[in-house]
Protein backbone atom coordinates (compact mmCIF):
# COMPACT_ATOMS: atom_id res chain seq x y z
CA UNK A 1 0.00 0.00 0.00
CA UNK A 2 1.29 3.43 -0.83
CA UNK A 3 1.85 6.28 1.73
CA UNK A 4 -1.37 7.79 3.13
CA UNK A 5 -1.77 10.94 5.14
CA UNK A 6 -2.55 9.65 9.16
CA UNK A 7 -5.60 8.81 10.66
CA UNK A 8 -7.74 11.95 11.70
CA UNK A 9 -5.43 14.28 9.29
CA UNK A 10 -6.60 15.40 6.00
CA UNK A 11 -4.92 17.49 3.08
CA UNK A 12 -6.38 20.40 1.59
CA UNK A 13 -6.15 20.41 -1.98
CA UNK A 14 -6.59 23.79 -3.88
CA UNK A 15 -10.39 22.72 -4.77
CA UNK A 16 -10.74 22.71 -1.08
CA UNK A 17 -9.14 25.75 -0.23
CA UNK A 18 -11.29 28.21 -2.02
CA UNK A 19 -14.07 27.05 0.91
CA UNK A 20 -11.39 27.78 3.88
CA UNK A 21 -10.07 30.47 2.60
CA UNK A 22 -13.47 32.51 2.46
CA UNK A 23 -13.81 31.25 6.26
CA UNK A 24 -10.31 32.62 7.49
CA UNK A 25 -10.89 35.75 5.19
CA UNK A 26 -14.39 36.45 6.74
CA UNK A 27 -13.25 35.85 10.10
CA UNK A 28 -10.06 38.13 9.68
CA UNK A 29 -12.07 40.75 8.12
CA UNK A 30 -14.27 40.79 11.07
CA UNK A 31 -12.09 39.91 13.50
CA UNK A 32 -10.39 43.11 12.58
CA UNK A 33 -13.26 45.46 11.77
CA UNK A 34 -13.99 44.78 16.06
CA UNK A 35 -10.52 45.72 16.69
CA UNK A 36 -8.95 42.05 17.28
CA UNK A 37 -5.18 41.93 16.14
CA UNK A 38 -3.77 38.78 14.44
CA UNK A 39 -1.19 36.77 16.44
CA UNK A 40 0.51 33.73 15.92
CA UNK A 41 1.71 31.44 18.73
CA UNK A 42 4.55 28.20 18.35
CA UNK A 43 2.79 24.59 17.53
CA UNK A 44 4.62 22.98 19.75
CA UNK A 45 4.76 24.09 23.82
CA UNK A 46 6.48 23.40 27.11
CA UNK A 47 3.92 20.41 28.41
CA UNK A 48 3.94 22.06 31.59
CA UNK A 49 1.53 24.86 30.39
CA UNK A 50 -1.43 22.74 29.15
CA UNK A 51 -1.21 20.74 32.46
CA UNK A 52 -1.34 24.31 34.48
CA UNK A 53 -4.20 25.71 32.45
CA UNK A 54 -6.62 23.17 30.37
CA UNK A 55 -5.73 21.21 33.64
CA UNK A 56 -4.65 17.79 34.35
CA UNK A 57 -7.69 15.74 35.20
CA UNK A 58 -9.39 16.86 31.80
CA UNK A 59 -9.87 14.62 28.66
CA UNK A 60 -7.71 16.82 26.87
CA UNK A 61 -4.94 16.55 28.82
CA UNK A 62 -5.55 12.83 30.25
CA UNK A 63 -6.36 11.44 27.21
CA UNK A 64 -5.78 13.63 23.96
CA UNK A 65 -2.92 15.60 23.95
CA UNK A 66 -0.01 14.60 21.31
CA UNK A 67 2.72 14.38 23.82
CA UNK A 68 6.73 13.46 23.68
CA UNK A 69 10.11 14.28 24.96
CA UNK A 70 12.44 16.23 22.79
CA UNK A 71 15.89 14.96 22.45
CA UNK A 72 16.64 16.97 25.24
CA UNK A 73 14.44 14.74 27.14
CA UNK A 74 11.61 18.32 27.24
CA UNK A 75 8.30 17.47 27.45
CA UNK A 76 6.88 18.97 24.21
CA UNK A 77 3.18 19.09 23.81
CA UNK A 78 1.35 20.08 19.99
CA UNK A 79 -0.81 22.92 20.90
CA UNK A 80 -4.46 21.22 21.80
CA UNK A 81 -6.11 24.87 21.89
CA UNK A 82 -4.94 27.96 21.38
CA UNK A 83 -6.08 29.89 24.99
CA UNK A 84 -3.23 28.58 27.30
CA UNK A 85 -0.42 29.96 24.63
CA UNK A 86 -1.48 33.35 23.85
CA UNK A 87 -1.93 33.28 28.01
CA UNK A 88 2.02 32.62 27.94
CA UNK A 89 2.87 34.98 25.30
CA UNK A 90 0.56 38.08 26.48
CA UNK A 91 2.68 37.36 29.94
CA UNK A 92 6.26 36.48 28.32
CA UNK A 93 5.94 39.87 26.27
CA UNK A 94 5.03 41.89 28.97
CA UNK A 95 2.21 42.94 27.93
CA UNK A 96 0.05 43.01 31.10
CA UNK A 97 2.49 46.19 31.67
CA UNK A 98 2.91 47.82 28.39
CA UNK A 99 -0.70 47.52 27.05
CA UNK A 100 -2.85 46.40 29.99
CA UNK A 101 -5.92 45.36 27.85
CA UNK A 102 -5.68 43.59 24.49
CA UNK A 103 -7.18 42.19 21.72
CA UNK A 104 -6.06 39.09 19.45
CA UNK A 105 -7.42 36.83 17.10
CA UNK A 106 -5.33 33.84 15.65
CA UNK A 107 -5.95 31.49 12.93
CA UNK A 108 -4.30 28.10 12.83
CA UNK A 109 -3.80 23.89 13.28
CA UNK A 110 -4.34 22.48 16.93
CA UNK A 111 -3.86 19.04 17.64
CA UNK A 112 -5.79 16.13 19.44
CA UNK A 113 -5.71 12.66 19.82
CA UNK A 114 -9.52 11.71 19.26
CA UNK A 115 -11.46 9.35 17.38
CA UNK A 116 -12.14 10.69 14.16
CA UNK A 117 -15.11 11.67 13.35
CA UNK A 118 -17.69 13.57 10.87
CA UNK A 119 -15.87 17.59 11.58
CA UNK A 120 -13.50 15.87 14.01
CA UNK A 121 -10.24 15.58 13.46
CA UNK A 122 -6.59 14.60 15.01
CA UNK A 123 -5.10 17.98 13.32
CA UNK A 124 -7.93 20.82 13.00
CA UNK A 125 -7.86 24.23 12.21
CA UNK A 126 -9.87 26.73 14.42
CA UNK A 127 -10.24 30.83 14.80
CA UNK A 128 -10.88 32.25 17.72
CA UNK A 129 -10.24 35.95 19.79
CA UNK A 130 -9.18 36.76 23.09
CA UNK A 131 -9.87 39.83 24.77
CA UNK A 132 -7.10 39.95 27.94
CA UNK A 133 -7.28 42.33 30.78
CA UNK A 134 -10.76 43.25 31.48
CA UNK A 135 -13.60 42.49 33.55
CA UNK A 136 -16.40 44.07 32.22
CA UNK A 137 -19.36 42.09 31.15
CA UNK A 138 -19.14 44.67 27.88
CA UNK A 139 -16.53 42.28 26.78
CA UNK A 140 -18.34 39.14 27.02
CA UNK A 141 -21.12 40.97 24.87
CA UNK A 142 -18.70 42.07 22.34
CA UNK A 143 -16.75 38.64 22.09
CA UNK A 144 -20.34 36.46 21.66
CA UNK A 145 -21.43 39.41 19.29
CA UNK A 146 -18.87 39.05 17.15
CA UNK A 147 -18.81 34.90 17.34
CA UNK A 148 -22.13 35.06 15.81
CA UNK A 149 -21.35 37.90 13.05
CA UNK A 150 -18.13 35.15 11.86
CA UNK A 151 -20.87 32.83 11.59
CA UNK A 152 -23.53 34.23 10.24
CA UNK A 153 -21.13 35.66 7.32
CA UNK A 154 -19.84 32.45 6.96
CA UNK A 155 -23.09 30.95 6.07
CA UNK A 156 -23.90 29.44 9.26
CA UNK A 157 -27.37 31.11 9.37
CA UNK A 158 -29.81 28.35 11.35
CA UNK A 159 -27.25 28.31 15.16
CA UNK A 160 -28.47 28.25 19.30
CA UNK A 161 -26.77 29.81 21.47
CA UNK A 162 -26.66 28.42 24.96
CA UNK A 163 -24.89 30.66 27.60
CA UNK A 164 -24.13 29.83 31.06
CA UNK A 165 -22.17 31.12 33.88
CA UNK A 166 -19.78 29.06 35.63
CA UNK A 167 -19.59 31.46 38.91
CA UNK A 168 -16.23 32.59 40.15
CA UNK A 169 -13.69 30.35 41.92
CA UNK A 170 -15.44 30.09 45.72
CA UNK A 171 -18.56 29.66 43.78
CA UNK A 172 -17.32 26.59 41.57
CA UNK A 173 -15.88 24.76 45.38
CA UNK A 174 -19.32 25.31 46.88
CA UNK A 175 -20.62 24.16 43.82
CA UNK A 176 -18.35 20.96 43.90
CA UNK A 177 -18.90 20.22 47.47
CA UNK A 178 -22.59 19.83 46.64
CA UNK A 179 -22.26 18.04 43.35
CA UNK A 180 -20.23 15.33 45.49
CA UNK A 181 -22.61 15.06 48.10
CA UNK A 182 -25.51 14.27 45.75
CA UNK A 183 -23.08 11.73 43.38
CA UNK A 184 -21.58 10.23 46.27
CA UNK A 185 -24.75 7.44 46.17
CA UNK A 186 -24.18 6.57 42.47
CA UNK A 187 -20.34 6.85 43.27
CA UNK A 188 -19.76 3.24 42.34
CA UNK A 189 -21.48 3.14 39.62
CA UNK A 190 -19.12 6.02 37.62
CA UNK A 191 -16.44 5.06 35.06
CA UNK A 192 -12.99 4.44 36.92
CA UNK A 193 -11.95 7.57 35.52
CA UNK A 194 -14.64 9.62 37.02
CA UNK A 195 -14.22 7.95 40.31
CA UNK A 196 -10.41 8.94 40.52
CA UNK A 197 -11.61 12.48 39.44
CA UNK A 198 -14.27 12.52 42.14
CA UNK A 199 -12.17 13.93 44.65
CA UNK A 200 -9.47 16.32 42.61
CA UNK A 201 -12.23 17.53 40.17
CA UNK A 202 -15.67 16.10 40.23
CA UNK A 203 -16.72 19.22 37.49
CA UNK A 204 -15.32 16.73 35.42
CA UNK A 205 -17.94 14.08 35.54
CA UNK A 206 -20.41 16.59 34.00
CA UNK A 207 -18.29 16.18 30.34
CA UNK A 208 -17.25 12.80 30.65
CA UNK A 209 -17.61 11.08 27.52
CA UNK A 210 -18.72 7.30 29.04
CA UNK A 211 -22.43 6.48 28.99
CA UNK A 212 -22.83 6.01 32.67
CA UNK A 213 -21.64 9.05 33.72
CA UNK A 214 -23.67 10.94 30.94
CA UNK A 215 -27.10 8.67 31.84
CA UNK A 216 -26.47 9.40 35.49
CA UNK A 217 -25.47 13.22 35.37
CA UNK A 218 -28.37 13.52 33.28
CA UNK A 219 -30.55 11.86 35.52
CA UNK A 220 -29.37 14.40 38.09
CA UNK A 221 -30.10 17.66 35.75
CA UNK A 222 -33.25 16.54 35.31
CA UNK A 223 -34.07 15.77 39.18
CA UNK A 224 -31.92 18.70 40.87
CA UNK A 225 -32.66 22.06 38.59
CA UNK A 226 -30.94 23.84 41.05
CA UNK A 227 -27.33 21.72 40.65
CA UNK A 228 -25.72 23.14 37.61
CA UNK A 229 -23.27 25.20 36.95
CA UNK A 230 -24.91 28.87 35.91
CA UNK A 231 -28.19 28.54 38.12
CA UNK A 232 -28.79 30.80 40.21
CA UNK A 233 -29.06 28.55 43.23
CA UNK A 234 -24.87 28.33 42.46
CA UNK A 235 -23.74 31.82 41.83
CA UNK A 236 -22.64 34.93 44.48
CA UNK A 237 -24.61 38.20 44.23
CA UNK A 238 -21.51 40.00 42.32
CA UNK A 239 -21.39 36.59 39.76
CA UNK A 240 -24.87 36.78 39.53
CA UNK A 241 -24.95 40.44 38.53
CA UNK A 242 -21.88 40.10 36.04
CA UNK A 243 -24.15 37.19 34.03
CA UNK A 244 -27.78 39.38 34.28
CA UNK A 245 -25.74 42.61 33.14
CA UNK A 246 -24.13 40.18 30.31
CA UNK A 247 -27.77 38.87 29.21
CA UNK A 248 -29.38 42.49 29.44
CA UNK A 249 -27.67 44.00 26.88
CA UNK A 250 -27.61 40.75 24.54
CA UNK A 251 -31.30 41.19 24.51
CA UNK A 252 -30.55 44.90 23.70
CA UNK A 253 -28.26 43.70 20.98
CA UNK A 254 -30.81 41.94 19.52
CA UNK A 255 -29.35 38.39 20.35
CA UNK A 256 -31.40 35.55 20.69
CA UNK A 257 -29.73 32.98 23.53
CA UNK A 258 -30.79 30.10 25.73
CA UNK A 259 -29.68 30.32 29.42
CA UNK A 260 -31.87 27.32 30.59
CA UNK A 261 -29.68 24.32 29.13
CA UNK A 262 -27.15 22.41 30.78
CA UNK A 263 -23.43 22.41 28.95
CA UNK A 264 -19.96 21.67 31.05
CA UNK A 265 -17.39 22.81 29.03
CA UNK A 266 -14.24 20.56 29.07
CA UNK A 267 -11.38 22.75 30.44
CA UNK A 268 -10.48 23.97 33.87
CA UNK A 269 -9.98 27.26 33.63
CA UNK A 270 -13.20 28.73 32.53
CA UNK A 271 -15.32 30.94 35.42
CA UNK A 272 -18.42 32.93 34.89
CA UNK A 273 -19.80 33.37 31.88
CA UNK A 274 -19.89 30.31 29.03
CA UNK A 275 -21.30 29.81 25.81
CA UNK A 276 -21.90 27.43 22.90
CA UNK A 277 -23.77 28.03 19.50
CA UNK A 278 -24.64 25.00 18.29
CA UNK A 279 -25.63 24.65 14.52
CA UNK A 280 -27.97 22.51 12.38
CA UNK A 281 -26.77 19.73 11.06
CA UNK A 282 -24.17 19.10 13.44
CA UNK A 283 -24.22 16.39 15.78
CA UNK A 284 -25.74 16.47 19.29
CA UNK A 285 -22.85 16.52 20.79
CA UNK A 286 -21.00 19.12 18.74
CA UNK A 287 -20.61 23.13 19.17
CA UNK A 288 -19.90 25.13 16.16
CA UNK A 289 -18.34 27.72 18.13
CA UNK A 290 -17.85 28.24 22.21
CA UNK A 291 -16.13 30.38 24.56
CA UNK A 292 -16.25 32.14 28.13
CA UNK A 293 -14.37 34.10 30.63
CA UNK A 294 -11.07 32.57 32.08
CA UNK A 295 -10.59 35.25 35.05
CA UNK A 296 -7.68 33.24 36.77
CA UNK A 297 -5.85 32.20 34.04
CA UNK A 298 -3.54 34.88 33.73
CA UNK A 299 -3.16 35.24 37.56
CA UNK A 300 -2.52 31.20 37.39
CA UNK A 301 0.29 31.74 35.27
CA UNK A 302 2.40 33.71 37.01
CA UNK A 303 0.91 37.00 36.10
CA UNK A 304 -1.61 40.12 37.75
CA UNK A 305 -5.24 39.13 38.66
CA UNK A 306 -7.00 40.32 35.59
CA UNK A 307 -10.26 39.41 34.11
CA UNK A 308 -10.27 37.80 30.49
CA UNK A 309 -12.78 36.24 27.53
CA UNK A 310 -12.64 34.77 23.79
CA UNK A 311 -14.07 31.74 21.60
CA UNK A 312 -12.90 29.78 19.68
CA UNK A 313 -14.48 27.67 16.18
CA UNK A 314 -13.61 24.94 14.34
CA UNK A 315 -13.36 25.83 10.96
CA UNK A 316 -14.01 22.30 9.88
CA UNK A 317 -17.36 22.18 11.69
CA UNK A 318 -18.29 25.82 10.23
CA UNK A 319 -17.95 24.15 7.01
CA UNK A 320 -19.77 21.60 7.34
CA UNK A 321 -22.81 23.42 9.45
CA UNK A 322 -22.42 25.65 6.35
CA UNK A 323 -22.51 23.60 3.85
CA UNK A 324 -26.09 22.16 4.90
CA UNK A 325 -27.36 25.31 5.40
CA UNK A 326 -25.20 27.82 3.13
CA UNK A 327 -26.85 29.08 -0.42
CA UNK A 328 -24.66 27.77 -3.36
CA UNK A 329 -22.01 30.42 -3.42
CA UNK A 330 -22.36 32.61 -6.94
CA UNK A 331 -20.69 30.66 -9.58
CA UNK A 332 -16.93 31.46 -9.68
CA UNK A 333 -16.28 34.25 -12.38
CA UNK A 334 -13.16 33.84 -14.85
CA UNK A 335 -10.21 35.69 -14.22
CA UNK A 336 -6.81 36.62 -15.77
CA UNK A 337 -5.02 35.27 -18.77
CA UNK A 338 -3.87 32.41 -20.08
CA UNK A 339 -0.72 32.77 -22.44
CA UNK A 340 -1.25 30.20 -25.41
CA UNK A 341 1.86 29.84 -27.35
CA UNK A 342 1.31 27.53 -30.46
CA UNK A 343 5.35 26.88 -31.16
CA UNK A 344 8.28 26.32 -28.73
CA UNK A 345 10.53 29.14 -30.12
CA UNK A 346 7.65 31.78 -29.08
CA UNK A 347 7.93 30.56 -25.40
CA UNK A 348 10.48 33.42 -24.77
CA UNK A 349 8.46 35.94 -26.32
CA UNK A 350 5.18 34.24 -24.51
CA UNK A 351 6.92 34.18 -21.40
CA UNK A 352 7.92 37.97 -21.43
CA UNK A 353 4.46 38.98 -22.18
CA UNK A 354 3.24 37.26 -19.06
CA UNK A 355 6.21 38.77 -17.11
CA UNK A 356 4.90 42.34 -17.71
CA UNK A 357 1.47 41.14 -16.71
CA UNK A 358 2.53 39.81 -13.78
CA UNK A 359 4.59 42.81 -12.78
CA UNK A 360 1.90 45.16 -13.57
CA UNK A 361 -0.70 43.29 -11.08
CA UNK A 362 -2.47 41.04 -13.72
CA UNK A 363 -2.28 37.38 -12.69
CA UNK A 364 -1.34 34.74 -15.52
CA UNK A 365 -0.05 31.45 -16.74
CA UNK A 366 0.84 29.67 -19.52
CA UNK A 367 1.89 26.27 -20.84
CA UNK A 368 5.82 25.36 -20.77
CA UNK A 369 5.76 21.85 -22.67
CA UNK A 370 4.37 22.90 -26.12
CA UNK A 371 0.97 21.07 -25.84
CA UNK A 372 -1.66 21.69 -28.77
CA UNK A 373 -3.18 24.77 -28.63
CA UNK A 374 -6.13 22.46 -28.14
CA UNK A 375 -4.96 21.56 -24.91
CA UNK A 376 -4.04 24.75 -24.18
CA UNK A 377 -7.63 26.31 -24.43
CA UNK A 378 -8.54 23.29 -22.43
CA UNK A 379 -6.37 24.08 -19.62
CA UNK A 380 -7.16 27.66 -19.32
CA UNK A 381 -11.02 26.53 -19.07
CA UNK A 382 -9.96 24.44 -16.09
CA UNK A 383 -8.53 27.16 -14.99
CA UNK A 384 -11.32 29.65 -15.33
CA UNK A 385 -9.17 32.44 -16.71
CA UNK A 386 -10.91 35.43 -18.43
CA UNK A 387 -8.76 35.76 -21.27
CA UNK A 388 -6.93 33.47 -23.73
CA UNK A 389 -4.06 35.22 -25.52
CA UNK A 390 -2.58 33.42 -28.23
CA UNK A 391 0.98 34.08 -29.98
CA UNK A 392 1.66 32.25 -33.36
CA UNK A 393 3.67 32.57 -36.37
CA UNK A 394 0.95 34.87 -37.92
CA UNK A 395 0.60 36.86 -34.75
CA UNK A 396 4.48 37.13 -34.81
CA UNK A 397 4.63 38.50 -38.59
CA UNK A 398 1.72 40.64 -37.89
CA UNK A 399 3.48 42.41 -34.54
CA UNK A 400 0.04 41.57 -32.67
CA UNK A 401 -1.81 39.20 -30.59
CA UNK A 402 -4.84 37.19 -30.94
CA UNK A 403 -7.21 38.09 -27.60
CA UNK A 404 -10.48 35.57 -27.20
CA UNK A 405 -12.43 36.54 -23.94
CA UNK A 406 -13.91 33.46 -22.53
CA UNK A 407 -16.61 35.65 -20.73
CA UNK A 408 -18.40 37.49 -23.53
CA UNK A 409 -17.03 34.69 -26.31
CA UNK A 410 -15.30 37.38 -28.57
CA UNK A 411 -12.42 37.90 -30.30
CA UNK A 412 -10.13 40.59 -30.93
CA UNK A 413 -6.28 41.44 -32.61
CA UNK A 414 -4.36 43.57 -30.39
CA UNK A 415 -0.97 44.95 -31.15
CA UNK A 416 2.24 44.13 -29.22
CA UNK A 417 2.43 47.34 -27.86
CA UNK A 418 -1.21 48.09 -26.92
CA UNK A 419 -0.94 44.62 -25.18
CA UNK A 420 0.09 44.56 -21.58
CA UNK A 421 -2.01 47.80 -21.75
CA UNK A 422 -5.26 46.70 -22.28
CA UNK A 423 -4.89 43.57 -20.74
CA UNK A 424 -3.77 45.19 -17.30
CA UNK A 425 -7.01 47.83 -17.64
CA UNK A 426 -9.71 44.99 -18.51
CA UNK A 427 -8.25 42.70 -15.27
CA UNK A 428 -7.78 45.75 -12.67
CA UNK A 429 -11.59 44.66 -11.73
CA UNK A 430 -10.55 40.84 -11.04
CA UNK A 431 -7.08 40.81 -11.03
CA UNK A 432 -6.50 36.75 -10.11
CA UNK A 433 -6.87 33.75 -11.77
CA UNK A 434 -9.20 31.59 -9.46
ZN1 LIG B 1 -19.19 34.29 42.36
ZN1 LIG C 1 -16.83 9.01 33.61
Amino acid sequence: MGLQALRGTTDLLPDDLLRWSRVEHVARRLARLYGYQELRTPLIEDASLFLRSVGETTDIVQKEMFRFADRGGHEIVLRPEGTAAIVRAYLEHALHKTEGFVKWFYLGPMFRAERPQAGRYRQFHQYGVEAIGSSSAWVDVEVIVLCLAILRDCGVVKTTLWLSSMGCRDDQTQFAARLRLKLLPVRSKLCQTCQGRFDRNVFRVLDCKSPDCQAIVADLMASERGLRPGSFESLCESCLLHFDEVRQELRNAKIVFDDTKFFARGLDYYTRTVFEVRAEGLGAQDAVAAGGRYDHLVEDLGGPSVGAVGFAAGIERVLLAAGHQAQPLPAASRRGVYLAVTQSDLLGQGFQFLQQLRERGASGTMDYDSKSLKAQLREADKAHCRFVAILGASEMSQRAITLKDMEQGSQETIAFDAFVETLVQRTNASPSCH
